[in-house]
């Protein structure tokens, strides 16, 4: 690498997971040895995994301003969007006409989400959550009976499918509703296939529980009239159906591309064919487009980078783990598995935080700074746990009195006036069960209101 600054200078572009991550990643390793620069169409970071319970009014989504991020990782914040990368230049062209010189680039502008069912609710995150609302309203009032969620027929992350499901059929039971008709269609061969067969056979049983009929291996075509078509398989009749989006790479000019418009990068998240320049997370060529191997894509560039620079030794290649918070809509189930491609080959599925902090989505260095959000020190970083040996029985009963204790703790301080004390027993809610009881986002933000006018 030849700075082309007195201080080299990395440029990240994109203030997503991946492109968090890597400005928190340069910071834990390079702590003011490099000049640091954000680039990101967006003023807010979106924590998007909470989006699933956010139409149960369980959770949030959580917002954060990348000012503030940019500030505690030590970088210049440009609200622009990237337009074309100059690899022979070393440069990159904003929106605004601004050209930025990089010494080291990273790439982590995200996929592009395309809808692909006529007719279908294509749920993205935030953005959808009322949409969500409605139709789960209709289900509420009876105007509705059958409803599908079908994962697409496409690389990507079906955990939100299971989790929207899995929630809805709680939340159906919980206000009495009966006769509606929950069916999940999936082209894979086993629900959660990428976790391994424990997994899938958890999986299995828990929507059997709940009623939610399956279709593995099945194809979605198509919705006409209330019939949903299936490839070589009998059509289903729906009221609504809901789906995740198809994902398409960033395809942005100055950087190679497969057909479908994603970064194929080497083991250090190197973009193959170009030098110093890099990519991490949805918008590149790994088929599993989830938060934590955008994050381990991320620290992988961060290491590379700051191997390139002479500040660290050999940098660790990028070795996907899984790791995956399933909201259930009673306690989380944490699984585990080190993949090698599409399926993994090492599993783990446990009722007890496989990792710490506990949370949606597993970064190394994000997690901690999320749960914290405190400026870095090297050893704040997501530390892996091993599944508890304990009955799972006692370890649901150990859970459950937790959250009693913590709901107790919570509800006696606010009656005390001490709203502080209490906005805090419900960080530790959140934290133990991935969400909040029903009612209880209603009462934070009175708590919240109340510790503003007290402070
Ligand atoms: C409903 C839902 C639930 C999910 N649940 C989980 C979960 O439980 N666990 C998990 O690990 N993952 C989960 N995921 C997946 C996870 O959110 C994504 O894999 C992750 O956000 C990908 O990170 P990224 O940085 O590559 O892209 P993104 O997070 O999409 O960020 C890309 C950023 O780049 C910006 N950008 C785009 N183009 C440009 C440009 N030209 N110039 C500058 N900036 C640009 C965008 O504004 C965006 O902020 C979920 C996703 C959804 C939709």
């Amino acid at each position: 690498m030849t700075a082309k600054s007195p201080i080299p200078r990395v440029v990240v572009c994109g203030g997503g997971v991946a492109g968090v991550e890597a400005l928190l990643a340069l910071r834990g390793l390079l702590d003011g040895d490099v000049e640091t620069h954000l680039v990101a169409a967006n003023s807010q970071f979106v924590y998007q995994p909470l989006a699933v319970a956010a139409p149960f009014g369980l959770a949030e989504t959580h917002l954060s301003d990348l000012a503030d991020i940019a500030r505690d990782a030590g970088a210049s914040l440009h609200v622009d969007s990237l337009v074309r990368v100059d690899a022979d230049d070393r440069s990159i062209q904003l929106a605004s006409g601004t050209v930025l010189p990089y010494d080291a680039l990273i790439i982590a502008v995200g996929a592009r989400r395309r809808d692909w069912l006529k007719g279908a609710l294509h749920f993205g995150g935030a953005a959808n959550v009322r949409a969500f609302g409605t139709v789960l309203d209709r289900f509420e009032k009876g105007m509705a009976k059958r409803l599908c969620f079908v994962y697409p027929e496409t690389i990507g992350w079906p955990l939100p499918l299971y989790e929207l499901a899995l929630l809805t059929a709680s939340r159906l039971a919980d206000r009495g509703v009966t006769g509606a008709e929950l069916t999940i269609v999936t082209p894979e061969a086993n629900p959660l296939a990428v976790f391994g067969p424990s997994a899938s056979r958890m999986l299995r049983e828990l929507l059997a529980t709940r009623g939610i009929a399956l279709e593995t291996g099945a194809h979605a075509e198509g919705i006409e009239d209330g019939t949903l078509h299936l490839r070589e398989r009998p059509a289903l009749q729906v009221d609504h159906v809901v789906t995740l989006a198809w994902l398409e790479g960033p395809a942005l000019p100055g950087l190679p591309a497969d057909a479908a418009g994603f970064i194929a990068v080497d083991e250090h998240s190197g973009i193959i064919g170009l030098e110093d320049v890099y990519a991490a997370g949805d918008g590149t060529s790994f088929p599993v487009k989830q938060g934590g191997v955008a994050s381990q894509q991320a620290d992988a560039a961060a290491e590379a980078i700051a191997a390139r620079i002479g500040a660290t030794g050999t940098p660790s290649p990028f070795r996907p783990t899984l790791r995956a918070m399933l909201l259930t809509g009673i306690a989380p189930i944490y699984l585990r598995a080190q993949v090698a491609g599409e399926t993994g080959d090492s599993f783990e599925l446990a009722a007890n935080p496989l990792w710490w902090p506990p949370s949606k989505v597993a970064g190394r260095y994000l997690a901690p700074y999320l749960a914290g959000r405190s400026p870095l020190t090297r050893s704040e970083v997501l530390e892996d746990r091993p599944p508890s040996r304990e009955d799972p029985l006692k370890l649901r009963r150990r859970h459950d009195e937790a959250r009693e204790l913590a709901l107790t703790f919570a509800e006696r301080d606010a009656a005390q006036r001490d709203f502080e004390s209490a906005l805090h027993w419900l960080d530790v809610l959140e934290r133990i069960d991935g969400v909040l009881p029903p009612g209880f986002l209603h009462k934070r933000a009175i708590w919240q209101s109340h510790a503003h006018e007290e402070s």
